[in-house]
């Protein structure tokens, strides 16, 4: 309430000065009138007197007659300035008064008829009022003590100043109020601009002033819909920015000028590796050169990028772009994936290259020898019979790669049915017998089918495959003697069927057990191509049992055997995506 003190203290202090001088004034304008109405009243008195000094008459009586009469001091004095009658002395005093032609109302009766003078009285000591007129045996005067009349103008002024007083602290009370009435409105007011100000947008005010500070309250009613509105639009507009930048599959991060992270979406911070709230100092950022140095020409105002960094174990493309108010932001775009893939595809195109020129070296060698005239009929049978093989492996090759790059492109779709496992088993028993008649031979070929678990939800033909692959890897790794047994089990889980195939053969070192589901990996490369591997069988077995939503795994001891089994799930688990295959080595 301090305006309400400040409009009270200000209205108190006009009307204060205003009574004292109210006060001031009525007490002189009463003592001028008092002054007037005595010297009129004296006037009469001094005229009615010299009406009654007549010749003959005693002075002296008269003046103490008159004098005991009117209550006033009445004095005659003869035309030489000789006082000879007054009511305050007796006669035998009245010859050591003073001559009195000098006193200035009896100059001025003389000279005008009537003389006023207010002086102090030389014979009585106090101060007088005297009014002289003149007669015709010299100047009759009445005076009287003017301390009679100061009683009056000071008792006057006393009641003057009750009701002043009175007055003032009336005037003081309505000022009270009346400052609070117009301070509680204005005080509302600031207290809605002060609470808007800080951010509470639901304060209104109450509206319920008039006038002016009604207007105001009105203007600020509007004013504070106007930017509740306002706020909310950039709220909704803010919130859409937000959720864009968020589903960006780029990283992007905004820096300031003090090199503060100010804001970074999740990839950002997956990228980055940055968990903690922002802001926070780009110091805390990975130390990596070319992101700091693109950061840094960002923040020197010049754009920097795109520019390949390797951040956490990941390439990442960089472009820095400088900010207007100093600050920088970063764009940043995984390549990881792509970079690897082109590795990848790199290596393959390497890889098929190699694998097939050294059939085609073969057939190249053995048939400009067999253009020469003098070779023997044997001799060209058996490069005849060479020249086939090459080509046969290069058949395979071309098959396996075509299989595939069907199967990763997506080309190809399980059609999974249930299927018997012991039934398929038999059909690729028999085919491989056929293909590997030398290596079967010296082998059993058994199957181990569990009670629990005797059909598989796969695709018959893609099943078929599977198993042939693992069966004739078993067989061509198994010495005579060895055997190979294919074999079904419930998933632990209930979320499937493994099928798989176990071996007493040569076994898989452990380095090399992670990666024998890669294109062309082999263990031992001449051994397995000698024994006519394309190094692509696990490959296509692995793809094919994650095209059904499945898993491979592989355990191995060196010298002990191999097992090797995939999980095709049942209907309603296919949804799980494919997993990197797993592989235990028993110790
Ligand atoms: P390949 O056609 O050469 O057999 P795979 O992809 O089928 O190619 O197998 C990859 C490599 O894994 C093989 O070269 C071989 O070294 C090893 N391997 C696969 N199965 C077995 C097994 N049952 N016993 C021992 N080694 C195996």
């Amino acid at each position: 309430m301090r305006l309400a003190r400040r409009l009270f203290a200000g209205y108190a202090l006009v009307i204060t000065v205003l009574v004292i001088l109210v006060v001031v004034l009525s007490g002189q304008r009463l003592a001028r009138q008092l002054l007037a109405r005595e010297t009129d009243q004296l006037a009469r008195e001094a005229r009615f007197v010299a009406a009654q000094w007549v010749p003959g008459a005693d002075a002296d009586v008269l003046a103490h007659t008159a004098g005991a009469a009117l209550d006033h001091r009445v004095t005659l004095i003869d035309p030489t300035g000789r006082v000879i009658g007054d009511s305050d002395f007796q006669a035998d005093a009245l010859a050591q008064l003073e001559n009195h032609s000098t006193r200035p109302e009896v100059v001025a009766a003389r000279r005008a008829g009537t003389g006023v003078a207010k002086r102090p009285s030389v014979s009585r000591g106090d101060s007088e009022l005297y009014v002289a007129v003149r007669a015709p045996l010299g100047v009759a005067r009445v005076s009287v003590s003017t301390a009679a009349f100061g009683a009056i103008v000071s008792g006057e002024r006393i009641d003057v100043l009750w009701s002043a007083l009175l007055a003032l602290v009336a005037a003081l009370g309505l000022t009270f109020a009346f400052a609070r009435a117009v301070s509680r409105p204005i005080v509302e007011l600031r207290d809605v601009a002060q609470g808007l100000a800080a951010g509470d947008l639901a304060r209104r005010p109450s509206l319920s002033a008039s006038g002016e500070i009604g207007d105001l309250g009105t203007a600020m009613h509007r004013m504070a819909e106007q930017l509740a509105g306002r706020l909310s639009e950039l709220q909704a507009e803010q919130d859409l920015l937000a959720a864009a930048i968020e589903s960006l599959h780029e990283g992007l991060l905004a820096v300031n000028a003090h090199r503060q992270v100010v804001r970074l979406n999740e990839s950002a911070r997956r990228l980055l590796r940055a968990a903690r709230p922002v802001p926070f100092s780009t110091d805390l950022l990975p130390r990596d050169a070319v992101l700091r140095e693109a950061l840094s020409r960002a923040l020197a105002g010049e754009g920097a990028g795109p520019l390949e960094a390797t951040v956490e174990g990941r390439t990442l493309s960089v472009t820095a772009r400088p900010l207007g108010d100093g600050g920088a932001v970063l764009a940043l775009l995984d390549l990881t994936a792509t970079r690897r893939l082109e590795a990848v595809r790199r290596d393959f195109v390497a890889n098929v290259s190699h694998e097939l020129k050294t059939p085609l070296t073969v057939i190249g060698g053995f048939a400009e020898t067999l253009a020469a005239d003098d070779v023997p009929l044997a001799q060209r049978m058996q490069f005849a019979e060479a020249i086939r093989t090459n080509t046969e492996r290069m058949r395979r090759i071309v098959d396996d790669l075509l299989d595939l790059s069907r199967i990763e492109s997506g080309g190809w779709r399980p059609n999974p049915v249930m299927v018997n496992v012991q039934t398929v088993a038999d059909e690729v028993f028999a085919a491989t017998r056929r293909a590997l008649p030398e290596n079967a031979a010296g082998v059993r070929l058994a199957t181990d089918i569990g009670a629990r678990a005797p059909l598989a939800y796969a695709d018959p033909t893609a099943l078929r495959q599977v198993l042939t692959n693992l069966v004739d890897n078993a067989v061509r790794y198994t010495p005579a003697g060895g055997t190979v047994t294919v074999f079904t089990a419930p998933d632990g889980d209930g979320h499937g069927t493994w099928v798989g195939v176990r071996d007493s053969g040569i076994g898989i070192a452990t380095e090399h057990l992670s990666r024998i589901f890669e294109r062309f990996y082999r263990v031992d490369p001449s051994r397995a191509r000698d024994a006519g591997g394309t190094g692509l069988g696990l490959a296509i077995v692995r793809h094919l049992v994650e095209a059904h939503g499945g898993r491979v795994e592989a355990e191995s001891i060196v010298g002990r055997g191999t097992m090797v089994r995939a999980l095709f799930p049942t209907a309603g688990e296919r949804a799980a995506p494919p997993a990197a295959p797993s592989t235990v080595t028993p110790s």
